[in-house]
């Protein structure tokens, strides 16, 4: 890993020239094990590669293609309102039904996580798993900035605190570190910290993973284009960092603060590169869902437009008075 940056930041530096969106992409989501795949032996991949045990070994090219499949130019409007579009009244309506299901977690025992050694140690547990970079139905892509820093510790007492060594905390991290499914990262590296906190944002529960395959498939069949998956689990630092920087999203006011994205059952689909008629598409497809009590779907309007989606594993959604 090492030893191959310096050319993995010729690489993210080249495609960086290539367009604002490119380069925006590069700071915050290639995978590791692209550049193992793609650059190790010193000359291109041209074949997608998907690992049979994980799915998680995707090549740069791969994701690339899909990323321009997804972002290829329409013939027909797109954007946050294109004419034609039909928001059904499903998707209408804000997070506090989502926002009541975390608060029954939680009571239930669910634990948020704080920060970044907690998400590490959801996924070792199994509570989280990481979705690949890329499918054939659907990619990630993130929207939201990732930084180089050292890990943190955080607590709503003592707010933000270096990571002591001897902490647990500190320990899920190493762990994970030395084989993040089978890739080894240097904690005193700010790159390879930015890439473990790329894969620990690219986490999601299960059985939002199915819905997500769920309605991506559906997507895919219809338009012949993955789906752009742009935002999963967040931890409870990382949501008050997005606040300073996103004035739509969840504003964490303590502890008793329930964002959405910190249960690991939410994600947003974004829409921004969408016409009509595959919002419309997709509109039709949550709302069937959320009919059949499988999720809360939302669209968002405002600088960050998205379709944001909450996964009810249990098929009912809380009853609000
Ligand atoms: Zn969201």
């Amino acid at each position: 890993m090492k030893k191959q940056l310096p050319l993995f930041i010729f690489l993210i530096l080249g495609l960086c020239f290539i367009g604002s969106t490119a380069c925006q992409n590069n700071q915050t989501g290639i995978n590791s094990t692209n550049q193992n795949q793609t650059v190790s032996n010193g000359k291109q991949n041209p074949s997608p590669t998907v690992s049979s045990k994980t799915n998680l070994k995707v090549t740069q090219e791969f994701w690339k293609q899909q990323l321009d499949k997804a972002n290829e130019k329409r013939d027909q409007p797109t954007g946050e309102r294109p004419p034609g579009l039909n928001v059904m009244v499903e998707l209408c309506c804000g997070v506090p039904k989502q926002s009541k299901r975390l608060q029954e977690m939680v009571d239930a025992g669910y634990v948020q996580p704080l920060d970044f050694a907690d998400l590490a140690e959801k996924r070792a547990k199994g509570e989280l798993v990481e979705l690949p970079l890329a499918t054939e139905t659907y990619l990630v892509d993130f929207e939201e900035k990732v930084t180089e820093d050292e890990f943190s510790s955080f607590s709503f007492e003592e707010r933000t605190k270096p990571l002591q060594p001897d902490s647990p905390k500190f320990a899920f991290l190493k762990k994970l570190a030395d084989d993040f499914d089978g890739e080894k990262y240097d904690l005193n590296n700010p790159k390879d910290r930015k890439q473990m906190r790329i894969r620990l944002l690219r986490m999601i529960n299960p059985e939002a993973k199915k819905v997500i395959e769920e309605v991506a498939d559906s997507y895919q069949k219809k338009f012949n284009r993955p789906l752009k998956i742009s935002d999963m689990v967040r931890s409870m630092d990382y949501q008050i960092d997005l606040n300073k920087t996103n004035a739509n999203s969840f504003k964490v006011m303590g502890k008793d603060s329930r964002p959405p994205h910190t249960s690991g059952y939410a994600f947003d689909i974004a829409r921004k590169h969408l016409t009509a008629e595959e919002q419309n598409f997709i509109i039709q497809k949550l709302a069937e869902m959320e009919n059949n009590g499988k999720l809360d779907g939302l669209i968002e309007y405002g600088a960050r437009y998205v379709f944001h989606v909450f996964v009810y594993q249990d098929g009912k959604p809380p009853k609000m008075e």
